[in-house]
């Protein structure tokens, strides 16, 4: 696996339980303790004159870190994705053939969305047919709501 950006499941102080990314709150004051981390909106907002860039440059090493370890952007994925500094655009999901399953699924969904409407649209549906397309059709869109597809 040379080459690739991913790690399974590491640890980061980044991340909270679950490996969702820690809610984006100042951290608590402590006397001698380090230096408090602020929401970068927080810190413009105390400026009393319009912000330029040099400003937002210099708020941004005050924040809070932004995640560098990310979940892998495949749903059924547990792997996580991480931030590259470096060249190059930075990896959505942890394998090509994640990525390649996502979109799989994505297709999978919208086809099923599509042949259940269609079929709604001719009208003539059983109730409890109706009922079954119906509910299918809203797991597959409850589904669908878990994937972004884009490019990479
Ligand atoms: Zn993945």
């Amino acid at each position: 696996m040379s080459g690739v950006k991913s790690v399974q499941q590491a640890k980061t102080a980044a991340l909270g339980r679950g490996g969702v990314p820690a809610p984006c709150v100042p951290d608590q004051h402590t006397k001698g303790g380090p230096a408090v981390r602020k929401l970068l909106s927080s810190v413009v907002s105390e400026f009393d004159r319009p912000v330029h860039a040099v400003d937002v440059v210099t708020a941004i090493d005050q924040c809070l870190p932004l995640p560098d370890l990310v979940p892998c952007l495949n749903p059924l994925c547990d792997n996580k994705c991480s931030w590259s500094k470096g060249a190059g655009r930075p990896r959505e999901y942890c394998r090509r053939s994640c990525r390649q399953s996502a979109l799989r699924t994505h297709a999978r969904l919208t086809d099923e969305m599509m042949l259940i409407e269609q079929v709604l649209a001719q009208g003539g549906v059983r109730y409890t047919d109706r009922v079954r397309l119906e509910a299918h059709a809203a797991q597959a869109r409850w589904c669908l709501r878990r994937y972004t597809i884009g490019g990479q």
